[in-house]
């Protein structure tokens, strides 16, 4: 078993029940777990990391993700749409993408990710033109190493059912059940300290039938996996929920099987008081994603109501076609800063915001046994160099989010080293962006 020491931490933000801070530790990983934490802790032939002048977090959690959209960034047209509009714009690129293009893109979008500090990512891929599978994706985030939730989606109602995807993108529901069986069995693990945990994710209620919105949630109980989709994101969405339902969003989730600890929504934006309730009532989780929400002109998601009253929130940066970047504590500090601009200057303080990029997404994706730094917890375990230009001059450098880096020095998943001295250490990322770069081009003369 491999043994490594982080050596005199300056300062550790365990995010354990009591949300300690400790100064001038050390912290042992064995194998893939935690297993001390403590001043003068015994060499016993371990690899030594040295963390002066470093704060140590848990590894960052992203709870929503479209890694293939790291392909379509700032695509002309999609810029300054608002979602639906968006959307639109998109598919017919989507539609011509494959295999390759799910892998690489998503390579590159849990690259940048782990260069931002994230150890666990949920991704939800909804759409597989041209032979592309979500296995391409699993054996992407298998060779960066880092933990991964991936959620089988899908869209049922394309534009000559009245949806709003072209026919190409859209697949037959009882296809799209047999293969969310199918991708489970191959490649869900229930057990404490998974590396690969499967979810079923229709892509919204406005894109695929009330029927399979209920037997995505029975198929998911079934077989014990978590339940993913988009909610209440803008006003149009609640819109077309009244129109189409003739309810909000936060019943129709529930008259179908859409509430509970196994079930995250992705935005919430638009959730009023009745809806915060349900969801904390039935400890619903909710992936916020404040760049997105911006840069998509959907509005603020009310966080401080939800955490007041007890709504597990994680942090997402959402798909790179609406964010454009993904860099995880990037998304942490507008997350805070948000909650700000609605609600005034103590409306979120950095260590809050940090809480829900690492434990609250923790606990979102139903992995208590990640998100903290205890012993017994796993090594997902995030180390930030605060001698740097960005954070020099810091009065409290554990409040990363005000100054600080946004990148990582070094970063451990399951006790493997992915990140050292700020190089991704499992694949070569020049090469990697060279092949990204490639195959968005020859998307944008196609399309
Ligand atoms: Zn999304």
């Amino acid at each position: 078993m491999s043994e490594i020491l982080i050596q005199n931490i300056d300062h550790l933000l365990t995010m354990d029940d009591t949300r300690r801070e400790l100064s001038g530790v050390d912290l042992r990983i064995s194998g893939g777990v935690i297993s001390a934490i403590g001043q003068g802790l015994p060499l016993g032939g371990a690899e030594v990391i040295d963390a002066r002048g470093c704060v140590v977090t848990p590894g960052l959690v992203n709870t929503h993700h479209h890694l293939y959209q790291s392909m379509t960034r700032a695509v002309p047209g999609a810029q300054d749409a608002l979602l639906f509009g968006w959307l639109q714009k998109l598919y017919p690129i989507w539609a011509m993408m494959g295999p390759e293009e799910m892998f690489v893109s998503a390579q590159l979008g849990l690259a940048e990710l782990a260069l931002s500090g994230c150890t666990l990512s949920a991704d939800h891929l909804y759409l597989y033109p041209n032979g592309a599978r979500l296995d391409d994706t699993i054996s992407a985030a298998k060779e960066i190493g880092l933990r991964f939730h991936p959620t089988r989606g899908a869209m049922s109602i394309g534009e000559s059912d009245g949806g709003l995807p072209p026919d190409s993108l859209v697949e037959n529901e009882a296809a799209i059940l047999e293969d969310c069986i199918r991708v489970i069995d191959a490649h869900h693990d229930p057990r404490e300290g998974a590396m690969v945990r499967v979810g079923i994710a229709p892509c919204s209620p406005f894109s695929v039938s009330r029927d399979l919105m209920r037997d995505a949630a029975l198929l998911a109980r079934d077989k014990g996996v978590m339940l993913h989709t988009h909610l209440a994101e803008n006003e149009e969405d609640i819109a077309y929920s009244l129109e189409t339902f003739g309810c909000r969003p936060g019943e129709y989730a529930e008259d179908l099987g859409w509430t509970g600890p196994d079930v995250w929504h992705a935005h919430c934006v638009k959730l009023d008081g009745a809806e915060i309730d349900l969801f904390a009532r039935s400890r619903t989780g909710v992936a916020h994603c404040p760049c997105s929400n911006c840069r998509l002109g959907s509005g603020i998601a009310p966080v401080r109501k939800m955490r007041d009253v007890g709504v597990p929130v994680g942090l997402g940066v959402d798909g790179s076609a609406s964010n454009d970047s993904a860099n995880l504590i990037s998304e942490a500090r507008q997350a805070m800063l948000l909650q700000r601009v609605q609600s005034g200057a103590t409306a979120m303080s950095a260590r809050e915001a940090l809480e829900i990029a690492t434990r609250g997404g923790a606990d979102v994706l139903g992995r208590p046994d990640c998100g903290r730094l205890e012993v017994g917890k796993r090594a997902d375990i995030a180390v930030w160099d605060c001698r740097t230009v960005e954070s020099a001059g810091s009065w409290d450098p554990a409040a990363l989010l005000l100054a600080g880096p946004t990148q990582v020095r070094d970063l451990f998943v399951e006790g493997r080293q992915i990140v050292r001295d700020r190089q991704l250490s499992t694949i070569d990322l020049g090469k990697l962006v060279e092949k990204q770069n490639r195959l968005a081009r020859a998307l944008a003369e196609r399309a």
